[in-house]
């Protein structure tokens, strides 16, 4: 691509994560033009990176990932298959008001990191969350490491940390990330635990809605239990962390109860929690709020994605931070709304397909029409758009009649006929329309375009 050119997409989607691929199949199952932008080389998101590779070339470590991989893959095929143009290594860096969007590659070695940019009809923005930084003495030194990092490299190189292995934080994702070092045969020599003291009882209140998704309840304990069961000592509680050592880390300081104590390590591995990626949200000028339960600025939408921005919306993580299953039902969302704001379904056909399951909706046009029986005419004064919007909710044959053409002036009754709207031309369309259906002999329209003294050589007034 080069600069000069823009590409006109009806949609354009920045990330290929669960929720952008998810958009990506339900707005090309539905006709639009797609494209898909994403920085990484290969489909799938934080949680699905680099899974095609893995899979063909790693299955032996493909299966320590967990089932939830192989979900991945088969929507990172579909994806693949759903026919949206697909640009990896482009990192997007700024969007116009106009939706002309600008992108670079994202790997600086690449020749090909000249500007580009392309044009949208309506953007989808998808691009997840990113690791809460978590300061604190010592951090700077080399082996202290945002958790999350340690994985990108496992996942994409294979590649595997060395010597003892300190984990410090909270949240569900430093215990599965723990896990899944423990299973590639890491040696992990603590944990530490900086939920704060009481948090549990704190959260009793919430638990009966928990209990809903006892599925991650479920998950998080055996997490838990595998931790224990390995042996590998486990610190709640903890108040200070410090990492130390001269030119890399030689331990860490651990502070608990106004007592501290140190554990050798050769890595200590932060993590806690993610916050949604909001750059270029803020970069549109969408507008934020802040969120006191997970105490973080994100993007204020409706139930649709929909921002503040028209034709902006939002899928996945980088909304609210909620794991992988809801940013894929939330890129389906956001592409519905899409397809419906495009006028290629009805505001019932979108209601309709998320709620498969519930009795589907009947339009007022639907209920007026249902009943009656052969083709449908409309016929208006104004320009055939006006009558052809009502199009999407007939499953007839639908003929529209209208005064398209340049403007003159006339009386309307001259204009009627001028345009061909008047009552003797709406008859024998009528007939015509009829016998095309093969629901009466042509005869009759040929009769009535006689008895009307129908000119059939007049020139369309839409070519005037
Ligand atoms: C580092 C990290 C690791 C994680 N690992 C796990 C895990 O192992 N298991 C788990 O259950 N959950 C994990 N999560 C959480 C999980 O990834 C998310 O809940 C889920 O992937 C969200 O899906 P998404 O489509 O919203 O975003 P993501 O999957 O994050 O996808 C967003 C995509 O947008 C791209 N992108 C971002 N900015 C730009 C830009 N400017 N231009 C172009 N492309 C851009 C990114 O490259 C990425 O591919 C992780 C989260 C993070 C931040």
């Amino acid at each position: 691509m080069n600069s000069i050119r823009a590409p006109k997409f009806d949609y354009i989607i920045i990330g290929a994560g669960p929720a952008g691929m998810a958009a990506a199949i339900t707005a090309r199952a539905h006709g639009l033009s797609v494209l898909v932008l994403d920085e990484q080389p290969s489909a799938g998101g934080q949680i699905f990176r680099n899974i095609e590779s893995l899979e063909a070339t790693r299955n032996s470590e493909f299966s320590k990932l967990g089932q939830e991989y192989e979900f991945g893959s088969s929507l990172v095929r579909r994806f693949k298959k759903c026919g949206a143009d697909y640009f990896t290594d482009r990192s997007v860096w700024q969007i116009d008001k106009n939706l002309q969007i600008h992108h670079v590659s994202a790997s600086a070695s690449k020749s090909n990191s000249v500007n580009s940019h392309c044009q949208a009809k309506r953007l989808l923005i998808a691009v997840g969350a990113m690791e809460r930084p978590m300061p604190l003495p010592g951090w700077t030194i080399p082996g202290v490491m945002p958790c999350t990092a340690v994985d990108v490299l496992y996942k994409s190189s294979g590649l595997i940390p060395d010597g003892e292995v300190v984990l410090a934080g909270s949240g569900p994702l430093l215990l599965l990330i723990g896990c899944r070092l423990l299973d590639v045969g890491v040696h992990v020599s603590a944990f530490l635990d900086t939920s704060m003291n009481g948090a549990l009882l704190k959260a009793l209140p919430l638990l009966p809605n928990a209990l809903r998704s006892h599925k991650y309840l479920t998950r998080g304990l055996s997490l838990l239990w595998k931790i224990r069961k390995a042996g590998i000592p486990f610190y709640s509680g903890i108040q200070n962390i410090e990492a130390l050592g001269t030119s890399k880390l030689e331990k860490v300081r651990i502070g608990k109860s106004g007592k501290s104590f140190d554990v050798t390590a050769d890595l200590l591995l932060l993590h806690n929690g993610v916050v949604p990626n909001v750059q270029i949200t803020r970069n549109l000028g969408c507008e934020h709020r802040w969120y006191d339960v997970q105490r973080y600025w994100e993007p204020i939408v409706d139930d649709w994605g929909n921002t503040s921005v028209d034709h902006v919306s939002i899928a996945g993580d980088c909304g609210r931070v909620a794991g992988a299953a809801i940013s894929e039902v939330s890129g389906h969302l956001a592409a519905l709304e899409t397809v419906y704001q495009l006028g290629v379904i009805s505001k019932v056909e979108r209601d309709n397909l998320l709620n498969p399951d519930k009795e589907q909706k009947i339009s007022f046009v639907e209920k007026c029409l249902g009943k009656t029986e052969g083709p449908i005419m409309a016929a208006s004064d104004y320009m055939r758009m006006n009558s052809d919007q009502i199009r999407p909710y007939t499953n007839k044959s639908f003929y529209s009649l209208g005064t398209d053409g340049f403007g003159r002036s006339d009386t309307r009754k001259n204009l009627r006929k001028f345009f061909e709207v008047d009552k003797e031309h709406l008859v024998a369309y009528g007939l015509s329309v009829l016998a095309k259906e093969q629901l009466i002999a042509s005869k009759y329209a040929k009769e009535a375009i006689k008895k009307y003294n129908i000119d059939g050589e007049k020139p369309m007034p839409t070519k005037l």
